[in-house]
């Protein structure tokens, strides 16, 4: 029997929202206990969303740890209006319909793919141990361990949308994986998951979830600030790599690496991670508007401007010339958690300066990155 259940559910709502909090994996963390013991179900999960934003009462004084219960209240009412805006249902069929509309939408390039997709309990073995929520498996894993070819969804960690959008990521694996001369060269990886997340993750399933979904999911799934976690900085500079491909050769470029499969892309990558953009005979074209607005928002966006939760909060009340005494009086805040919260936008993110007598704002450029909502917080503050 799978354990399906409301985890799945509000991270689908999570994973389609534009939070603040910098982590998917902290908010994973936050709410994994809580939802994995109620149904698969919107009402089930919006009251227990619910339930946690007035859980805890906020006490008078605002320190750290209250800090950090409004804003993620904020976040958790972002997160039902996501869920709000979709309609679930059966989590396997949903995906089952993506899978056609992707392949579908891979026509009007003139690519397909023959990839059959396993929904299942457990990857084959020897891969069976592995943490990983999708996998994608060839020919040559068919001669060594007798694996039949396809991309293979682990049932219990499907999440709705955002399992389609790392479908979409394999399924141009296995299209590459596929083509050009030599066709099973060297690793799935690098340069090519750039590719897969530009072509597969964003503009196909764009298709599926519309490009807003698309970019709150690739923005929460490989812009999370996570220190020390060295994998998922791969995969961003790899995305990064792709977008900066797709600037100068557009989506013809991206087709064309594609087509011309694993070998192909590895020369290429051998060119680009040496600066080198010099593509012999590769003409490019078509910029697709939607794409190269999201690609810009990507290649901009401030991943490490992250900072404690009464950081990030009392960044919204402070102005230049304010005084600090005043602003923790008249804010309720608590006096020693604010100062280091202060020191904190000082010294660590230098969005601020005090003055002479440390009792007043002299610089602030904090609301730049409020308004804009690029000042994230961290769940489990590192700092
Ligand atoms: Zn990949």
């Amino acid at each position: 029997m799978i354990k399906f259940s409301g985890y799945q559910y509000i991270l689908f709502g999570a994973y389609t929202s534009k939070t603040n909090f910098s982590s998917i994996a902290d908010f994973r963390k936050e709410v994994a206990e809580k939802f994995k013991k109620i149904p698969f179900e919107r009402k089930a999960v919006q009251n227990m969303i619910k339930e946690m934003i007035e859980s805890q009462p906020i006490k008078d004084e605002i320190g750290q740890s209250e800090a950090r219960q409004i804003l993620l209240a904020q976040d958790l009412k972002r997160i039902i209006n996501s869920i709000n805006n979709y309609k679930i249902s059966n989590h396997r069929k949903m995906l089952e319909e993506h899978f056609k509309l992707i392949r579908k939408n891979l026509e009007k390039f003139s690519l397909e793919s023959e990839a059959e997709m396993f929904i299942v309990n457990n990857f084959p073995t020897p891969f069976d141990t592995m943490e990983w929520d999708a996998a994608f498996f060839e020919e040559t894993e068919k001669e060594a361990f007798n694996i039949s070819p396809g991309i293979y969804i682990k049932e219990d960690k499907i999440i709705p949308y955002f399992s389609t959008y790392r479908l979409s990521h394999e399924l141009i694996h296995t299209i590459i994986g596929s083509s050009g001369e030599n066709v099973l060269t060297g690793l799935a990886r690098g340069f090519e998951d750039g590719i897969c997340d530009v072509f597969g993750s964003l503009y196909l399933f764009s298709g599926v979830g519309g490009y807003k979904m698309a970019e709150s999911t690739i923005i929460q799934d490989r812009f999370g600030y996570w220190p020390n976690r060295q994998f998922p900085e791969l995969y961003r500079e790899n995305l990064i790599q792709g977008l900066l491909f797709y600037k100068e050769f557009g989506l013809d470029g991206i087709v064309e690496l594609i087509r011309r499969g694993r070998k192909f892309i590895k020369e290429v990558e051998t060119k680009i991670i040496n600066g080198d953009i010099n593509i012999k005979n590769m003409k490019g074209g078509y910029w697709d508007e939607n794409l190269t607005k999201v690609s810009n928002k990507l290649l901009m966006y401030p991943k490490s401007l992250v900072c404690s939760p009464l950081a990030r909060y009392i960044a919204g009340l402070i102005k230049p010339g304010i005084n600090i005494t005043k602003m923790i009086k008249d804010n309720n805040l608590n006096l020693k958690d604010t100062k280091n919260a202060i020191k904190e936008l000082q010294e660590r993110l230098f969005l601020i300066v005090l003055n002479k007598n440390k009792n007043e704002i002299e610089y602030d450029d904090t609301k730049l990155y409020v308004n804009s909502g690029a000042l994230r917080y961290e769940l489990y503050p590192n700092f």
